[in-house]
């Protein structure tokens, strides 16, 4: 592996190599700006962009590129387009896989496995060969959680802890939710977590959830809703009817509305993900899918999302959180999706 930006050698500003595949589509058209102005890492930080695409997507990536160049950022270094996996992760300090293959008419789990497996099986080959020391990886292309961990298995050198999934976007779904029916702004929220897996069975969990109040005090999250909504009971029923199906489906909500999918709040929190890995979380957790060591009883091995934090240099899982039975109860169910979906990753030879 190459060179890390983390070495005491390199100034400061030396540039960040960042690299995004899927460049050319809806997301990368949303995420690059915010990457090449500054947004992800810092107005000191110069970015050297490398996007790689698969043949088809390689035009789409170019003609981005050029308005990439037209903005004139000062953070921008420079922008190469690839679709050689190589030349794309080559010296590598983050690595953003948002292209993946969607799921067809008739496609099975197993089929969109495998597809995904012949993407990211050989993306994690080349971060192994070709990434810097430091690499650290976000998957945002779906199903991110066990994109993940096809591309680390994929990748004996670099470790496991640097290989993560998005679960960001739910997470500030659920944040954004939950200011709107308090009627509060989103930032005097903290503590909301989700768990498992990046999909329908994802467990939004409110139970430690805070509200700080203007006088700075801070108050359970529950306890500010029972105050809205009339009562425990009342909470509860909204939990179960109206918010964890809402920012579970907030997706397809999207595409009804807006007529394709989320992409400009996807990319926002790919950037979120990186800026707090990178630059460390403030006073509250946040969440994402990472590899686990077997907290809170999640097989190790797989890559579920968790209440974490960040000091800069890697992301640390929030321990001793007391869990109810319902949240358990999910929490159970998404992980037999995700062991479900490593099952069939490993029948099907994609990872050992
Ligand atoms: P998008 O940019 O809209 O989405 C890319 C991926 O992100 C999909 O897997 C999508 O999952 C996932 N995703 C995760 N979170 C969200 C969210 N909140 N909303 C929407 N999507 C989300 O797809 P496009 O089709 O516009 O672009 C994909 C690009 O990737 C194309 O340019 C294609 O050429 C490229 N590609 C590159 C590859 C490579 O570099 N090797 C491999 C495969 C494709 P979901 O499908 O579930 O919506």
């Amino acid at each position: 592996m190459g060179s890390s930006w983390f070495d005491d050698s390199m100034s400061p500003s030396s540039p960040v190599t960042v690299t995004v595949t899927g460049a050319g589509g809806q997301i990368g058209y949303a995420l690059l700006f915010r990457i090449a102005s500054g947004a992800m890492l810092g107005p000191e930080i110069p970015i050297r962009l490398q996007l790689l695409e698969i043949p088809t997507g390689q035009k789409a990536a170019e003609g981005t590129a050029l308005e990439l160049q037209d903005c004139a950022f000062p953070t921008l270094d420079s922008i190469a387009v690839t679709t050689d996996a190589a030349a794309g992760f080559n010296g590598t300090n983050i690595a953003l896989l948002v292209g993946a293959r969607p799921r067809g008419p008739g496609m099975e789990r197993g089929d969109l496995l495998q597809a995904n497996g012949a993407i990211f099986g050989p993306q994690g080959a080349a971060i192994n060969d070709y990434a810097a020391d430091d690499v650290k990886v976000l998957v945002v292309g779906n199903p991110a959680n066990t994109n993940a961990l096809i591309a680390s298995a994929h990748a004996p050198d670099v470790p496991a802890s640097r290989f993560t999934a998005m679960t960001r976007l739910d997470h500030n779904r659920a944040l954004a939710q939950l200011a709107a029916t308090l009627n509060v702004p989103v930032y005097s929220i903290s503590n909301v977590t989700i768990w498992g897996n990046h999909s329908a069975a994802q467990v939004p969990d409110i139970s430690h959830g805070l509200l700080r109040q203007p006088d700075g005090n801070k108050i359970p999250l529950v306890q500010a809703l029972a105050q809205k909504l009339g009562g425990t009971a009342s909470v509860e029923q909204w939990l179960e009817e109206v918010f964890i199906p809402r920012v579970a489906k907030r997706g397809a909500e999207i595409i009804e509305v807006r007529g394709s999918s989320s992409a400009a709040s996807a990319a926002a929190a790919a950037v979120d993900h990186i800026h707090d890995w990178v630059g460390g979380t403030a006073d509250s957790w946040t969440s994402a899918a990472i590899v686990s060591e077997g907290s809170y009883d999640i097989d190790p091995g797989l890559i579920s999302s968790f209440p974490v934090r960040s000091t800069g240099s890697g992301w640390q899982i929030e321990q001793d959180l007391e869990l109810s039975t319902g949240v358990r109860a999910r929490i159970d169910t998404s992980l037999r999706e995700l062991r479900e979906e490593r099952d069939l990753v490993r029948s099907l030879g994609l990872i050992s």
